[in-house]
C-alpha cells in the first residue's frame, strides 16, 4: 500500500516540480556561472587543501572576491555538512539575511531549508539546514545551549576586520574550543590586510591570501572641509549623473543612517524631477539595517539599460555587503559609533570621522568591476591628518554588561584574564560588573546568581532582562513583555508624515492621556492593537507603522516562550500601573534622574545634566523624578523613554544602591557614593 502511496505522491508532485526546474534552469545555471567568474573561485581546491591541513586558518582577500557567499558553498559541496552544521558568522544583521538569501538561490533551495539565517528574534532554519548564516551575537549566545558547538563541523568567523563586540569575544571562544575539539575547523575571514595579528592571536595559524582583482581608483578631495555633507554629497551625485554616461556605471554615497538617507532620498527625488526628461533614470536605492527586508533586495537589482543607480548606504556597504557594478563612490568621511563613558556607565551614538583604513575600503567599492572614482568630502589635509589609521575595536568604547553576563553564564569568571585579542579598558569591567552586582545578577563574590541566570536566557540587555525578572514579583509579566517588546522595535513605532504632523501627534498624545509616561503609552499601544484583533486599519488610524508592531508581536511571543523557560508564570495586572511602573524601576533604577529648577534634570548617581526628549509624552509634564529607558546625544543629552516614579521606590527597590539622602527631596548638594565617586561636571 506505502508504495501506490508514494506512487501517488509522485504522480502529484511531478508536474510542478518538472515546471519549477524548467522555469527557473536558466536563471540558476546563470548563478552557477557567476559563481566561477569571483576571484575566489581558481584558489578554490587549494583552499578546502589548506583547511583540510589546518585546524585554523586565517582567510584574507578583497571585499566581492567570494569568501562569504563561497566558502561555505565550498565546504559543503567537499562534504563538511556530513559532519555537522558550518556556521557563518556576519556583524550586521542585513548581510546575514541577504548573503543567506543569495546563496540559497545559488544552491537552488528554498531559504529557510538548507541555507538558513539567524539573527535575534528571527530564526530562519530548519532541522535541514546545514549552512548557517548569523550574527555574530547570535553564535554568541548559542554557546549557552551547547558550550562545545557539537552542532557544527565549521565555524568561519566572517568580517573579523569589523571588531565587532561579539566578534571580539567569540575569538576568545572559539579558540579555546578549538583545543578540545580538534575536528572543528576554524576559518577566521577578514577583508583587510591586517591579518597578521589574527595570525598571531591563533597562535600563528597559516594566512591565505585571496589576491583580488582590483582597478585603479582615482581619489579626489574636496579644496576645502564641507560645512554641509549631504547637500555636498548629493549635489556631486547629480553632477555625476548629468555628466557622465549612465551606462558607464553606479554612485554609491556612504552616509551615517538611516535618517540621513531617507533625508537624503527626498531631496534626490525632489531635486531629478526638476532635471527634465533629457536626463535618464536615477534610481534611488537606500539600504541600512532597518530597511523592511522586502526593499533590500532592489539594491541587488541589475540597473536597467539607460538608467543609472545611486545607491544610499551606510557603513553596511563598506565591506559586509558587495553590489556591483558602482564606478563612482562619494565619501562624506564620517559614520556613527558607539562611544561609552566608563565612569558614568554612559553610552552614546555619535556621528565620528570615519578611520584611514575605513575611507580606503569605502573608495575600494568603486574599483572592483573596472577604473573607479572616489570623492572625498574633505580635504587631503584632512585625509592626512585628522583621520586615525584604524578603528578602534568596539570593546574598547562600550558598555560590557551584557558581555560580562553571557561569559558569566558560561562559567568564565576570570574576566580580567579572558583572552581578549585587545582587552577592554579594566574601569568598564567593573563598572559592568558593578551593574550586574546591583541588578542582583551576581553575589557579592561575583557569581551569578539565580536571578543573573534567569535574566541570561533573555537576549536583551541587562536591564531589561531584570525589568522582566522583577515583573514575577510584581505579578504583571505580561504587561511587562510587552514593554520590553516595544522598546526593543526602538523608536519607529510612530508615522509622521510631513503633511500630517499635526493629526500624528494628536493621535500619539492620546495615548498618554493622564502623563502615564512613555512606557505606559507603549503598553496601551499594544493592548489596543491586540484588542483589534491586530489590525492594519487601527495602525492607519492612529499613526502607528503596522510594521513595528508586527515585529514587536514577534519579540513578544518569544519572550513568552523565555518566560516559561524560566518558569515565570504569564500574569497580567493591568489595573495596577504602580505595579507595573515598579517593575520598570526594578530593571532600569540606575537610570533614575531629579528635575532641576530650569526645568533640565540631574541624573542620580553620577550627576550629569539631561533632559527629557521632545517626543517624549512628559515632555511638557516634566515630573520632578522620572526613570529614563536611554540616553541619546542629539543637540543635547536626551532621556528617551521616560516614566515618572516615586523617589522612595528607589529605596525600597535598590536599598543597596540608593540610600534616603539620595532622594530626599530637599536642595542641598549630595555627594555621590561608592566606586566612581568623582566631579561633579
Ligand atoms: P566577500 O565575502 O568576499 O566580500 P561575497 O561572497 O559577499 O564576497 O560576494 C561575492 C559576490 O556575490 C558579489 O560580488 C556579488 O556579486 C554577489 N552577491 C553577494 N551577495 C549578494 C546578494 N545578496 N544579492 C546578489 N548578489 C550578491
Ligand atoms: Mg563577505
Amino acid at each position: 500500500k506505502e508504495s501506490v502511496m508514494d506512487g501517488v505522491n509522485f504522480e502529484d508532485e511531478l508536474p510542478a516540480e518538472a515546471l519549477d526546474k524548467s522555469m527557473v534552469k536558466s536563471a540558476f545555471e546563470k548563478l552557477q556561472e557567476d559563481r566561477k567568474t569571483l576571484p575566489i573561485y581558481a584558489y578554490r581546491d587549494d583552499l578546502l587543501q589548506a583547511i583540510d591541513d589546518h585546524q585554523v586558518l586565517v582567510i584574507v582577500g578583497e571585499t566581492g572576491s567570494g569568501k562569504t557567499t563561497q566558502i561555505p558553498q565550498y565546504l559543503h559541496e567537499a562534504g563538511y555538512t556530513k559532519r555537522g552544521k558550518i556556521g557563518c558568522t556576519q556583524p550586521r544583521r542585513v548581510a546575514a539575511m541577504s548573503v543567506a538569501a543569495r546563496v540559497s538561490q545559488e544552491m537552488g533551495v528554498k531559504l529557510g531549508h538548507e541555507v538558513g539565517y539567524s539573527i535575534r528574534f528571527e530564526d530562519c532554519t530548519s532541522e535541514k539546514t546545514v549552512l548557517k548564516y548569523m550574527t555574530d551575537g547570535m553564535l554568541l549566545r548559542e554557546f549557552l545551549g551547547e558550550p562545545d558547538l557539537a552542532g557544527y563541523s565549521v565555524v568561519m568567523v566572517d568580517e573579523a576586520h569589523e571588531r565587532t563586540l561579539s566578534t571580539d569575544i567569540l575569538f576568545g571562544l572559539v579558540k579555546d574550543i578549538a583545543r578540545f575539539r580538534p575536528d572543528l575547523k576554524l576559518l577566521i575571514s577578514s577583508a583587510t590586510l591586517d591579518a597578521e595579528k589574527f595570525s598571531d592571536y591563533f597562535d600563528s595559524a597559516p594566512i591565505f591570501k585571496i589576491p583580488g582583482r582590483r582597478f585603479p581608483v582615482e581619489v579626489h578631495y574636496t579644496k576645502a572641509p564641507e560645512a554641509d555633507y549631504l547637500d555636498a554629497a548629493i549635489v556631486t551625485a547629480l553632477q555625476i549623473h548629468v555628466t557622465q554616461q549612465p551606462g558607464d556605471g553606479d554612485i554609491l554615497i556612504f552616509f551615517t543612517g538611516q535618517e540621513e538617507i531617507e533625508t537624503a532620498e527626498e531631496i534626490l527625488k525632489h531635486r531629478t524631477r526638476g532635471l527634465g526628461t533629457k536626463i535618464p533614470e536615477l534610481i534611488i536605492c537606500p539600504i541600512y539595517a532597518n530597511l523592511p527586508t522586502e526593499l533590500q533586495a532592489k539594491i541587488f537589482e541589475p540597473t536597467p539599460e539607460g538608467a543609472r543607480k545611486v545607491v544610499l548606504a551606510t557603513n553596511i556597504a563598506e565591506t559586509s555587503l558587495t553590489i556591483d557594478g558602482i564606478k563612482y563612490v562619494i565619501d562624506p568621511g564620517f559614520c556613527k559609533m558607539k562611544s561609552y563613558n566608563p565612569r558614568t556607565g554612559m553610552e552614546s551614538l555619535l556621528v565620528t570621522p570615519i578611520s584611514k583604513a575605513s575611507a580606503n575600503q569605502r573608495a575600494g567599492r568603486s574599483g572592483r568591476t573596472g577604473p573607479g572614482k572616489c570623492f572625498r568630502l574633505y580635504t587631503a589635509y584632512n585625509y592626512y591628518n585628522d583621520l586615525d589609521d584604524n578603528t578602534v575595536p568596539e570593546i574598547q568604547r562600550t558598555n560590557l554588561a551584557n558581555v560580562v553576563l553571557t561569559l558569566k553564564s558560561l562559567g568564565i569568571h576570570d574576566l580580567l584574564n579572558f583572552d581578549f585579542m585587545d582587552p577592554p579598558p579594566a574601569e568598564a569591567l567593573l563598572k559592568a560588573l558593578e551593574l550586574l552586582f546591583a541588578l542582583g545578577a551576581l553575589n557579592k563574590l561575583g557569581e551569578l546568581t539565580k536571578v543573573g541566570r534567569r535574566m541570561a536566557e533573555f537576549p536583551l540587555d541587562p536591564m531589561l532582562s531584570k525589568m522582566i525578572v522583577a515583573s514575577e514579583k510584581y505579578q504583571c509579566s505580561d504587561e511587562i513583555i510587552s514593554i520590553a517588546a516595544m522598546l526593543s522595535v526602538g523608536s519607529s513605532i510612530f508615522y509622521r508624515p510631513k503633511d500630517k504632523q499635526v493629526h500624528a501627534d494628536t493621535a500619539r498624545m492620546n495615548f498618554h492621556t493622564g502623563n502615564v509616561g512613555d512606557h505606559i503609552a507603549l503598553l496601551k499601544i499594544y493592548s489596543s492593537w491586540k484588542e483589534t484583533n491586530y489590525a492594519t486599519q487601527w495602525c492607519y488610524e492612529n499613526y502607528i507603522q503596522v510594521r513595528s508592531m508586527k515585529r514587536a508581536r514577534d519579540i513578544r511571543d518569544q519572550l513568552e516562550g523565555l518566560l516559561e523557560r524560566v518558569e515565570i508564570e504569564l500574569m497580567s495586572n493591568s489595573n495596577d500601573l504602580e505595579a507595573i511602573k515598579k517593575a520598570i524601576t526594578a530593571g532600569f533604577f540606575p537610570h533614575s534622574a531629579r528635575m532641576q529648577k530650569n526645568g533640565s534634570y540631574r541624573t542620580v548617581k553620577h550627576p550629569q545634566t539631561v533632559y527629557i526628549h521632545p517626543t517624549s509624552g512628559l515632555a511638557q509634564a516634566l515630573p520632578r523624578w522620572v526613570i529614563y529607558h536611554e540616553l541619546v546625544l542629539t543637540t543635547k543629552e536626551y532621556m528617551r523613554q521616560v516614566t515618572e516614579l516615586k523617589p522612595d521606590w528607589l529605596v525600597e527597590i535598590a536599598p543597596h544602591y540608593y540610600q534616603m539622602k539620595d532622594v530626599e527631596d530637599s536642595g542641598s548638594k549630595k555627594m555621590p557614593r561608592g566606586v566612581g565617586r568623582a566631579s561633579q561636571d
